[in-house]
C-alpha cells in the first residue's frame, strides 16, 4: 500500500497515541489488581472467590494489553518499511476500513475468519 506522506504521519500519530493509551491501561490494570487484594482482607469466602475471579480477569486484560503494546512496535516498523496494511497470511491489502477500526490488525478479513474457525 502506498500511503501518502500525510496519511503516513496521521497513522504514526494514531499509533503513538494508541501506545500511550495502552501504557496507561497497563498501569491502571495493576492498580486494579492491588485493590482486589485489599478487598480480600475484609470480605468473606464467597466474595473472596469473586475477587480472585476479578483479579484473574484483570490479569488477562493486562496480558492482552501487553500483546497489543508489542504489536504497536511491530506495526510502526511496518509503516517504516512500507509494508503496512498487507495481510500476514495471503499478502493481500487489508481493507482500509478494517484498519480504521483497529490499526493493529495484521490479517485481512478472510484470513482472520479462517483462523477463528
Ligand atoms: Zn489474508
Amino acid at each position: 500500500m502506498h500511503l501518502s506522506k500525510h496519511d503516513d504521519i496521521a497513522l504514526r500519530e494514531r499509533l503513538e497515541r494508541l501506545r500511550q493509551q495502552l501504557r496507561e491501561e497497563l498501569a491502571g490494570g495493576s492498580e486494579a489488581g492491588a485493590t482486589v487484594e485489599l478487598d480480600q482482607a475484609r470480605v468473606g469466602r464467597l466474595s473472596r472467590m469473586d475477587a480472585l475471579q476479578a483479579q484473574a480477569m484483570s490479569r488477562e486484560t493486562s496480558r492482552r494489553t501487553s500483546v497489543r503494546l508489542a504489536m504497536v512496535d511491530v506495526v510502526l516498523a511496518r509503516v517504516d518499511s512500507g509494508e503496512y496494511g498487507y495481510c500476514d497470511e495471503c499478502g493481500e491489502l487489508i481493507n482500509p476500513k478494517r484498519l480504521d477500526v483497529d490499526p493493529l490488525v495484521t490479517l485481512c478479513i478472510q484470513c482472520a475468519s479462517l483462523k477463528e474457525s
